[in-house]
């Protein structure tokens, strides 16, 4: 099971982010916590239950339940996620939790939500999680139905600099999708969820796991080849169809078959209200062969970003 860490720099990088969640701290935590506080711990240096004053609820996953908290002696709002151990073990999971934690926990950008560090007690696991306060960008998709194509454009440069911020530290996403990324208080996206990530040993290594969600999923993960980096360049892609249009491009009425087969046909039809440059993009983002697929790069000088991030 997770040990708890005794090294991580909290307070420090707190203090430096609290000016990030100013207004959100002007709305007052509840005084009442909604979690039971464990003994406290003998070593000060290790977070504890008793360490946060646990607030509202700000959502509930497949295998947690995230609470709004403040930590008591620098008064920084995080988001506390809570996870039951029999449940990480009966899902057999807790593999992928220590990987998702030993990554997100040593990235460090403004596009990628921080893992400040964890604890456990004898049920739970807790992660301290930086505080994303205008949650889920798939909820703000739902409510929209689609973006126009400058917010678009913003949250694609976005996600192209905290992947070529990934890439250079050899970890392969693998799950890039609205559901998966979060908005911080001045609407700026955040990676949040790193379940399917994945570091490599060096920066070009091919491997073979088919993981992360069907419509976003590359012609090569689909039938099952080996895949690098650029699956991330592919789901990019998708992304960008999908929040210009509102649904994901090979999407099939829920016939996966149908999904599978589209994918590796890469059958893409891109409505007429679509823009030239935004068309562009797409298609040279979803192109079949991983290598054909414009680089990261490359995407930050496309004149579709261009001219809506630096006109
Ligand atoms: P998850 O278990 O990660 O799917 O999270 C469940 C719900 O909690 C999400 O749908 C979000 O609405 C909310 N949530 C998770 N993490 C955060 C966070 N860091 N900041 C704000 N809300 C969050």
């Amino acid at each position: 099971m997770l040990k708890t860490n005794k090294n991580i720099p909290l307070a420090e990088s707190l203090r430096s982010k609290r000016n990030d969640i100013e207004d959100s701290r002007k709305k007052p935590i509840q005084s009442k916590a909604t979690l039971s506080n464990p003994q406290p711990t003998a070593e000060p240096k290790q977070w504890c239950l008793a360490d946060f004053e646990v607030g509202k609820s700000l959502g509930k996953g497949n295998f947690g339940h995230v609470f709004l908290a403040k930590e008591k002696k620098s008064g920084f709002i995080v988001a506390l996620k809570v996870l039951y151990k029999r449940q990480l073990a009966t899902t057999n999971i807790e593999k992928q939790l220590r990987r998702e934690v030993e990554i997100q926990g040593n990235l460090r950008h403004p596009n990628i939500l921080r893992l400040y560090g964890y604890f456990h007690d004898d049920t739970r696991v807790f992660l301290i999680l930086e505080y994303a306060a205008k949650g889920e960008l798939f909820a703000e998709l739902q409510i929209k139905k689609k973006f126009t194509e400058y917010e678009a454009a913003k949250y694609v440069a976005q996600m192209t600099n905290a992947l070529l911020y990934l890439h250079s530290k050899r970890v392969i996403h693998r799950d890039i999708k609205p559901e998966n990324l979060m908005l911080g208080l001045n609407g700026e996206l955040k990676i949040g969820d790193f379940g399917w990530s994945v570091r490599t040993g060096k920066l070009d290594t091919r491997r073979g796991t088919l993981c992360g969600t069907l419509d976003y999923l590359p012609p090569e993960m689909v039938e099952g080849r080996s895949h690098d980096k650029n699956v991330d360049v592919w789901s990019l892609g998708v992304l960008l169809y999908e929040l210009i249009v509102g649904d994901p491009p090979f999407e099939s009425d829920g016939v996966e078959e149908i999904t599978y087969t589209r994918i590796m046909k890469v059958d893409l039809h891109i409505p007429k209200y679509v823009s030239r440059d935004a068309t562009d993009l797409i298609t040279r983002l979803l192109r079949y062969s991983s290598s054909d697929r414009l680089s990261l790069k490359a995407v930050m000088h496309h004149p579709f970003i261009v001219k809506h991030i630096h006109p």
